[in-house]
């Protein structure tokens, strides 16, 4: 069974209580995950409690020569770690190193705190009369993360908070607990003190220990849209600062000028990478106007040149879902599409994989959908691409806009016109402009709108800066 970091010392929980984690590749269970209860949270948070006055108290040059260490570690792992991913997350490895890579640029972004924490002066606001505003961190900040990146989404958090001078509280995802508990080993070989990062392990009942604990002061949550709202709410009622990141129903429109050569692949990609389990996943394409013609044809065609398996093996395309119940649940979206009149024009559901070891469904794609069907509006999660269409751009537009959601939408044009009225009418808190997947680079705020996002200051960027320090006015006469 793996184990609790708290204080510094790697601990089993009191209770015996463990979940199975797979290697969703060969459906075999790899490791025990405990599911910690009020006493294991409150000795996290405690931990992390004591260990931030003088945390908070170092300076930012400590600090940042730390943080540089730990970068440099990262880069000395990232096979390694990617090798984590792929094993218990089943992606392949190339986008398991991709992933780090991404949660590495975090941590970069995080280097930069000696600018990034400034604050800010204006002398002589009146006579004889300076004005500046510190930034102070906030306390013990809990960070709870989702299954589908392992090692990316907690680089999404605690190195930008612990940097900012807060102590940091993780409740990785209980299907993916493995990258976590690598993170942490590393940030401790680069010489963080004791207790300024605490792993605890579970799920919901441990989360919501973080949600009420008095010492927490603030909480980083990024998962489906129904717990990002319970999490909002609960942790907001409780006095914390909260940003919760939600759910997708992510649109891609396709303009008749677009070039076809590169939106295929660009569109494949975004639709079945990660098989799927992305929440900038490309999960309903919109051909507009003469694009219908084609663009249905020329996808199936190129999709089923898409290889699906094991993600430790080269030339695989697509790895395993989650676990059985994820797969059951996407198949089950697929026949409710069906059901409601699209036409399954490639069909993950005919192949092999069903009956073989492991959590596979192949790549699905379906046509004929109309905005109303379920397929059109609800996440996924998996590796199924709905098709629509619509007269003109505008329509388009609407259509996405009707959805809950408004994590991501991206067009491929040839036409600046159409780009921007795109960019102007959408919805959606990140905008791609002839890319697959829109994903900010982690200098900027990964800004999901609508059921995609609840709270105020996204996560990472300049808004993740903000949301992990207060600001101190001083007005001051001399
Ligand atoms: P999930 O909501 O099931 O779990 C996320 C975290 O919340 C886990 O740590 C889990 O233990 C905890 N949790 C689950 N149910 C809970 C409950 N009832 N009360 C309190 N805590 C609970 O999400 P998941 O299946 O792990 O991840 C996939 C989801 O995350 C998708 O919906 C995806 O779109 C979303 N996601 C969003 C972003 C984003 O930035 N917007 C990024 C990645 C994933």
């Amino acid at each position: 069974m793996i184990a609790n970091l708290i204080g510094g010392k790697w601990s089993q929980p009191f209770g015996r209580e463990s979940l199975p984690v797979f290697n969703p590749a060969t459906g075999e269970v790899i490791d025990q995950v405990p599911l910690s209860g009020e006493r294991e949270v409150a000795l996290a948070v405690e931990s992390a409690a004591k260990a931030y006055p003088s945390w908070s108290a170092s300076s930012v040059g400590e600090r940042t020569q730390m943080m540089f260490r730990y970068k440099a570690l990262l880069e000395a792992h990232v096979e390694e770690l990617a090798a984590i991913v792929t094993r218990h997350h089943g992606k392949t490895l190339d986008e398991a190193r991709g992933e780090v890579r991404r949660g590495v640029e975090v941590v970069d972004f995080a280097c930069g705190a000696p600018t990034l924490l400034q604050g800010r002066t204006l002398r002589a606001v009146t006579r004889d009369v300076d004005q500046d505003y510190y930034r102070y961190p906030l306390g013990v900040v809990a960070g709870i993360t989702p299954f589908n990146f392992p090692v990316m989404i907690p680089l999404w958090m605690f190195p930008l908070a612990i940097m900012a001078g807060n102590t940091f509280v993780l409740k990785p995802s209980e299907r993916t607990p493995l990258g976590a508990m690598r993170l942490a080993e590393l940030f401790a070989e680069a010489g963080f003190p004791e207790g300024v990062l605490n792993l605890v392990h579970g799920a919901r009942e441990t989360v919501d220990v973080l949600l009420t604990h008095p010492a927490v002061s603030a909480v980083s949550f990024v998962g489906s849209e129904p717990v990002a709202r319970y999490v909002y709410q609960k942790a907001a009622s409780n006095g914390k600062r909260v940003q919760a990141a939600g759910g997708a129903k992510n649109h891609i429109f396709v303009m008749p000028d677009a070039d076809l050569s590169l939106a295929l692949p660009a569109i494949l990609n975004s639709a079945f990478g990660n098989a799927g389990e992305r929440c900038l996943a490309g999960s309903v394409a919109v051909a507009v106007g003469e694009a219908s013609k084609v663009l249905v044809e020329r996808l199936a065609e190129e999709t089923r040149k898409l290889r699906v398996g094991p993600g430790d093996q080269s030339a695989v395309d697509i790895g395993p879902l989650i676990r059985e119940e994820h797969r059951r649940r996407v198949l089950s979206h697929i026949e409710r599409g069906v059901s409601e009149g699209a036409r399954p024009v490639v069909d993950g559901r005919d192949r092999a994989y069903l009956t073989g070891p492991g959590f596979f469904l192949g790549p699905t794609i379906l046509a004929q959908v109309t905005p109303a069907m379920a397929v059109a509006r609800e996440e996924i999660f998996g590796p199924v691409l709905s098709v629509t269409s619509a007269a003109q751009l505008k329509e388009a537009i609407a259509q996405a806009n009707r959805v809950e959601f408004g994590n991501m939408a991206t067009i491929f044009t040839d036409s600046g016109k159409s780009a921007r009225e795109f960019r102007e009418g959408i919805e959606a808190g990140m905008v791609g402009v002839n890319v697959g997947v829109a994903q900010p680079f982690a200098f900027y705020p990964f800004s999901g709108w609508k059921g995609s996002f609840y709270g105020d200051l996204h996560i990472h960027g300049t808004d993740g800066v903000d949301f992990y320090t207060r600001k101190k006015v001083v007005v001051s006469r001399w």
